[in-house]
């Protein structure tokens, strides 16, 4: 079951943020590669699991939990899309982070049931950066108000920022998208707000990962340029 090159893909991947990296001056320990696994089948996660990736991405609940107990429990699962305050209970024992926090509600419900399982889950705050009204996330303004109001919930920590930049064929285009993701946390980070810490940026994807390292990212999220096309059809 070579026949994916996933394995290529993943060096290539991780070449390229190295770089990306090298040109910023910054710490390749402060960068972690997650694998957006969705729609994949679970011997592709596994050939991407032997290559030495621990940390998953995915966006539906239903196929975190088909996933879950089929593959090593050393991963790292985040959720990276949309999630619906009534599904929070099924993962909440089983993600390592949520990306994906744009209201109140959803993080009061986070709060709950992290409480209810026994642990902290951090958590970031999803911005939508570019002002798209086809995409989830808080805006620029709304931002802060929603760190100061999860940053008083139990069972949840703020650690950062997220965001998913426009569709675009030139990287370059969403330069000023991370950037201003970037800045947002630096102007929070200056508030000193209690129990929050800024300290992750969650920005980049298959077309513009390498710009968002050199921006900032702490995480990028690559889906297609490890895995491939996704056929949603079938996936
Ligand atoms: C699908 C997805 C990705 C990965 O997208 P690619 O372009 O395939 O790398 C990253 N982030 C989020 C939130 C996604 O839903």
């Amino acid at each position: 079951m070579n026949s994916y090159m996933i394995k290529d893909n993943i060096k290539q991947v991780n070449d390229n943020i190295s770089k990306a990296a090298l040109k910023a001056g910054r710490d390749l320990k402060t960068i972690t590669l997650i694998a957006v696994s969705k729609t994949k089948p679970v011997d592709m996660l596994k050939e991407a699991y032997d290559a030495g990736v621990r940390d998953f991405g995915e966006n539906k609940v239903q196929e975190i939990l088909e996933k879950y107990d089929k593959l090593p429990g050393d991963i790292r699962w985040h959720m990276i899309g949309h999630l619906q305050t009534n599904k929070v209970k099924y993962i909440a024992d089983k993600v390592c982070m949520i990306h994906s926090v744009d209201s109140l509600k959803l993080a009061k419900e986070i709060s709950k049931q992290a409480i209810k399982a026994g642990r902290t889950i951090p958590v970031l705050i999803e911005v939508n950066v570019a002002d798209e009204e086809s995409k989830f996330g808080v805006s620029i303004e709304d931002c802060e108000a929603l760190v100061r109001e999860a940053a008083m919930l139990p069972g949840i920590k703020v650690s950062g920022l997220m965001t998913v930049a426009p569709y675009t064929t030139d990287p370059e285009d969403n330069r000023i998208y991370f950037n201003r993701l970037k800045q947002l946390s630096v102007d929070i980070t200056s508030k000193n707000i209690d129990n929050i810490t800024m300290g992750v940026l969650s920005m980049g994807m298959t077309g513009d990962y390498e710009v968002a390292v050199e921006e900032g990212a702490g995480l990028v999220r690559v889906g297609t340029g490890i895995f491939g096309e996704r056929n949603y059809a079938i996936g």
